[in-house]
């Protein structure tokens, strides 16, 4: 899948993202990211973390809009369809967080596929004297390093991806599949697989995994919804998402 990048620096980039080391205090933060006035979050709501059932039907609730999969400000270290700069393979985006940042559902589905496996395969440290990054890759392929993932299944037929985990929260599981609300703790962020630092991995597509759905570039912050129309602006740049700010449906 790497094919069609044309370097191994461009490769490092797509699929591992930033190196954590590189991941903070660029001065190009904010600069697209932070047209609201800065309040304080949204606190009134509680959070669906508390232990619970996840196979039941649960108690009617508002709709909660959460698009992005955490709550808190963190680094976008590469998206998809960038034709230069860091970049993605696939559809997806990176948010470069801490091991053990909690990741919440994005909006309500059923839990379709897990894997579960803690190792990480830093690909820069796979590179095989004379090889190329994309045979490091497919080293960690090869040793079934791919990591902790979690897939939901939403209702409107989509799918959330939510990879490089370091936890699976206990009772999420895909068989049987457990359901899942929008905003519901699933797991905790890490860095395993295929990784060159701790990351988020994450990507909304159609059934095949092949369409890149842009309601992935919004993010709730200050009780408003927040729209990214550049996605290759977004690469450095760090996204605030609130998530319990947003109680209802955006209006279309
Ligand atoms: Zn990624």
């Amino acid at each position: 899948m790497l094919r069609n990048l044309r370097s191994v620096a461009a490769a490092s980039l797509a699929v591992g993202c930033i190196p954590f080391a590189m991941s903070f205090g660029s001065a190009r933060a904010d600069a697209t990211t932070h047209r609201a006035k800065v309040v304080e979050p949204v606190t009134t709501t509680t959070p669906s973390t508390a232990a619970k059932p996840t196979t039941t039907t649960a108690a009617p609730r508002p709709p909660l809009v959460r698009m992005l999969p955490f709550k808190g400000t963190f680094r976008v270290s590469a998206t998809w369809g960038s034709a230069t700069g860091p970049t993605h393979p696939t559809p997806a985006i990176d948010f470069v967080m801490p091991i053990g940042t909690p990741v919440y559902a994005t909006a309500t589905g059923s839990v379709d596929f897990t894997s579960t496996d803690p190792r990480n395969c830093n690909p820069l440290t796979h590179i095989p004297p004379g090889g190329t990054y994309e045979q490091a890759i497919q080293w960690c392929v090869d040793h079934g390093m791919v990591g902790t993932r979690i897939r939901i299944r939403h209702d409107d037929g989509t799918y959330t991806m939510y990879v490089h985990l370091s936890a699976i929260r206990s009772g999420i599981s895909a068989k049987p599949m457990s359901r899942v609300i929008a905003g519901e703790l699933i797991g905790w962020s890490g860095d395993s697989g295929i990784a060159t630092g701790p990351h988020l991995h994450f990507s909304k597509t159609d059934a095949v995994g092949k369409t890149y759905d842009p309601v992935l570039l919004r993010a709730c912050w200050d009780n408003a919804i927040h729209d990214f129309v550049n996605l290759k602006a977004l690469v450095g740049t760090m996204v605030r998402n609130d998530g319990y700010g947003c109680l209802t449906t955006p209006k279309k």
